[in-house]
Order: C-alpha cells, then structure tokens, then sequence
C-alpha cells in the first residue's frame, strides 16, 4: 500500500476507507443521508445497518454540512456524513461549499472528543469535482484547521486509486513544500 507522510499530523494512503482503524472515517454522502453508491455504498455494506437506521433519524444534510453516526460494525466507532457539492464547472461556489464539508467534518470530530479521522476524496467520483482542484481545497482546509485545532493527532486522506493518489501527492507538494 502506498503511503505518503505530509507532516506529523496528515497522511495521503491509497486504500480503502471502510477498513480504517481511526476514530472516525468520513462518508462522501448524499443531502438525503439514505445511501448511494462509491464510498457511501461501501460503507453502508460494511457497517451493517444500523448506520442507515441512525441516518433516518438526521432528516439529511446540507451540501458544505456534516452529520454523525456510530460506525456500527466498521473499525472506526463514528461515521461522519460530510455532503460535498456537484461540480458544475466551479463557478458555482463548489470550492467554498467543499472547504465547508472538510471543515464541519473536522469541528464535529472535535465537539465529539475524537483525535484520528480518515477522509476519501469528497465529491471527486459521482459528483464530478476535478480531483487535483479538489485535492488541492481539502489539504488546504485541513492545513488551515489543523493550524488552530490542536485536538485533532491524525488526519489520513484514504484514496481508492492510483490517480487520487498522485493527485494528493502532488497537491501536497504544493501546500506543504
Ligand atoms: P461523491 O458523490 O462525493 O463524488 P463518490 O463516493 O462517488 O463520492 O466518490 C468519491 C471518491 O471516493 C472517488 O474518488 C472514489 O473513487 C472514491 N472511493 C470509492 N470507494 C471508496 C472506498 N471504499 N474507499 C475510499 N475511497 C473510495
């Protein structure tokens, strides 16, 4: 498995997300919160269905907002439900509502006392977002919050291919040279 370290607290892993030993792993879900495909699937498939049972209950979640679970059968023992923006060509305020997501992510794991936080590559699959300027908006958010927010020890960006991969990594050469 490929890993890159960005500092003491970030890292860049190709892998998958589901099988994350953190504290909490961040679900790319939908407004509705009631599960789809990519990375929301997979963790729905791998935590049984209690996570779906506690997600009924949140009344879903605004793109640039996040929301909360128990990780049910996962490693790690939250979910968090962070709703990325559509990617309509960028003028849209994808980016701000994107650097939303990771933020309300970071600040509810905080709230909950937690100190580790795997995150995929938000909105860069169904949703369309280019993954070298979405890399480049998440390790910005997560510099910038991580720059205030001592709470957090690990934040790990899980990347499911080769090409997210490298997009992290270079996007990393560019905001911790
Ligand atoms: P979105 O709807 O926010 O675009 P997707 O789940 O469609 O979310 O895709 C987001 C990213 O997550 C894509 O780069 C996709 O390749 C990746 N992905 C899919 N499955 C997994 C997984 N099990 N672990 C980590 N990343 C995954």
């Amino acid at each position: 498995m490929k890993r890159a370290v960005l500092s003491s607290q970030v890292e860049l892993v190709q892998g998958d997300i589901t099988r994350q030993d953190t504290d909490a792993i961040v679900n790319a879900a939908n407004s509705s919160l009631l599960g789809g495909g990519g990375v929301d699937g997979a963790i729905h498939r791998a935590g049984g269905p209690a996570i779906l049972e506690e997600c009924r209950r949140l009344g879903g979640c605004a793109a640039g907002d996040a929301k909360i679970t128990t990780g049910g059968n996962l490693k790690a023992r939250y979910v968090i439900h962070a709703v990325g923006p559509v990617y309509r060509g960028g003028s849209s305020g994808e980016a701000d509502l994107l650097a939303r997501c990771y933020r309300r992510s970071l600040e509810i794991a905080v709230e909950h006392g937690l100190r580790t936080i795997a995150f995929p590559s938000i909105s860069t699959g169904a949703y369309r977002y280019p993954v070298r300027e979405a890399a480049r908006v998440a390790l910005r958010t997560v510099k910038e919050f991580l720059e205030t927010q001592p709470a957090i020890q690990l934040v790990r960006f899980v990347l499911f291919d080769e090409t997210a991969f490298h997009a992290y990594a270079e996007a990393m050469e560019e905001i911790w040279p």
